[in-house]
């Protein structure tokens, strides 16, 4: 079913309640490291100011843990919002984020006037999803629009709650997520490929098996390469393993045989020593992992076959980086992936945290369609689960 997105409703001069997801990170001193989830809030409050909306933001930041703290205030956020906007984000200093000040405030505002409530995580309802909260923030505005993809995923009464009480719509965020990894998963161009890594096969079950029934090659790579490698009897040393999903592996290695997928796996793999940049490393085959040794990167043989395949698919989503990216030594296989899509003329699609921060790392994010902005949020979607805060919104007749 569509939903309804904010060009499909009347906004002009009403008070609009927008969910962003706003939870960036910072440092001691409060300076904002990465503004990426900020930004790409931009379009919908962009879109909102041109037809001289009210606009009231609401996110969440980090874990308060239900109470004000002075630590994870969205103040910062604000000021840093109307640098990029070029116009004033007011922000409304209220430890119950919505007491009876913010609610005159909010009524006074004047048209095409921006301001950013306190972080929803100071009042514990909001985790709770508590439908008496959910109203309260409700009676704020005339209209609901859900913007934070990275928040779909939780059921909480600032993103999911709150429909319940107002015409509910999506932003341009959530609309281009679900648009362009919604339409990669019911209807790619082929072939399909999705690139599957990280640390462990127990955090991709899910996803493994939703993708099987959608793709034609699924190549494993990372850290859960190790269990499918044990669960095709290889030895894989002191590499990352997982006894108990060592059944499952096999059992998934027969289930994309059985539906045709071709599944890969890599043929060579860089070993170490210890679990650290400083520390003896070579490129072995696959079945002569050393058990003295842990893999932490793909090898070479393998990163031209799995590049090859890139280079041959039309519709291609990476989750999981292909091996310890984090250090430099370690790196080589997550950045050839990320190079080899850049390449390509395909559709390409990253999820999952680590992998979009790699990407942009290796200063290949403008080269890729799409990189997803919710981290859990991509995953439980890749997974085929609907999230509640689009289900939330209201169908499109
Ligand atoms: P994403 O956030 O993109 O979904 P994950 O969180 O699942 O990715 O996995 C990322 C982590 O996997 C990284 O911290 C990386 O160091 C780790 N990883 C990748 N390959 C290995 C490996 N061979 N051994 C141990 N850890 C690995
Ligand atoms: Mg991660």
């Amino acid at each position: 079913m569509m939903k309804k997105s904010i060009e499909d409703i009347s906004i002009d001069g009403k008070i609009v309640l927008v969910r962003c997801d706003f939870n960036v990170p910072m440092d001691e001193q409060g300076n904002i490291t990465d503004d990426r989830r900020i930004r790409s809030a931009l379009p919908t409050i962009r879109y909102l100011q041109k037809h001289q909306a009210k606009i009231v933001l609401m996110s969440h930041l980090g874990r308060p843990k239900g109470n004000p703290d002075k630590k994870y205030s969205l103040e910062p956020v604000s000021k840093h919002l109307s640098l990029l906007l070029g116009s004033e984000v007011l922000f409304s200093e209220d430890d119950l984020v919505v007491s009876d000040k913010t609610k005159k405030n909010v009524k006074e505002m004047k048209k095409g006037e921006i301001v950013l409530l306190e972080n929803m995580r100071f009042r514990k309802e909001e985790t709770e999803n508590d439908p008496d909260f959910s109203k309260e923030l409700s009676s704020l505005g005339e209209i609901f629009v859900n913007d934070a993809f990275g928040s779909a995923h939780r059921a909480h009464a600032s993103t999911a709650g709150i429909a319940e009480f107002l015409p509910s719509v999506s932003g341009y965020l959530i609309k281009k997520e679900l648009d362009i990894i919604g339409s990669a998963l019911e209807n790619p161009e082929r072939p399909f490929t999705a690139i599957l890594g990280g640390a462990k096969v127990s955090d991709k079950i899910g996803v493994i098996r939703n993708l099987l029934n959608k793709v034609d090659t699924l190549i494993i790579g990372g850290g859960m390469a190790y269990t499918f490698l044990k669960a095709k009897g290889y030895e894989v040393g002191k590499s990352i393993l997982e006894e108990d999903k060592i059944q499952l592996a096999k059992s998934l290695y027969d289930e994309a045989k059985a539906k045709n997928v071709k599944l890969l796996l890599p043929e060579d793999v860089v070993v170490a020593e210890e679990f650290k940049n400083e520390t003896k490393f070579k490129c072995v085959q696959k079945d002569k992992i050393p058990s003295d040794l842990m893999g932490l990167d793909i090898g070479s043989q393998t990163i031209d076959m799995f590049r090859e395949e890139i280079l041959q698919s039309k519709t291609i989503i990476w989750n999981g980086p292909m091996g310890v990216f984090e250090m430099t030594n370690f790196a080589k296989g997550t950045e050839a992936i990320a190079k080899a899509l850049a390449e390509s003329t395909a559709v390409t699609i990253i999820g999952g945290g680590d992998s979009a921060a790699a990407v942009e790392q290796m200063g290949f994010a403008d080269k890729m369609t799409h990189i997803s902005t919710g981290g859990g949020a991509s995953l439980e979607f890749l997974e085929g689960i609907e999230l509640p805060g689009v289900a939330a919104l209201d169908d499109k007749e």
